[in-house]
């Protein structure tokens, strides 16, 4: 082989990782874990994408689980158990939140 043709290889791989990491590190970006999708961009090319794709949707889904599971309820002033936020009064005493505090989040 000729010392063109190796360079011409390597320049080649190394545009090839560049965009295939780079790709992967852009769709992981939102969940800062840019070098895991470089990584398998890297070194899956499209496969590592779909890969980083779907954990990105994961995160997504489970950051969007803990927000709703955060808003829906809040602690009872009275006896500290958590109550649905929408609840008016408290199922295990019985208090009656105000509604100030049915707004309340947590
Ligand atoms: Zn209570």
């Amino acid at each position: 082989m000729e010392i063109q043709t190796i360079f011409v290889l390597l320049v080649c791989f190394g545009m090839y990782a560049a965009i295939c990491g780079a790709v992967g590190g852009v769709i992981l970006t939102k969940q800062n874990r840019v070098v895991t999708g470089w990584l398998l961009g890297l070194l899956l090319g499209p496969l590592g994408w779909l890969i980083a794709l779907v954990m990105a949707d994961k995160k997504r889904a489970a950051i969007r689980q803990k927000t709703i599971s955060r808003k829906r309820k809040k602690k009872c002033p009275d006896c500290a158990e958590l109550v649905l936020a929408e609840a008016r009064k408290c199922r295990f005493c019985g208090y009656e939140f105000s509604p100030k505090e049915q707004d309340m989040e947590d």
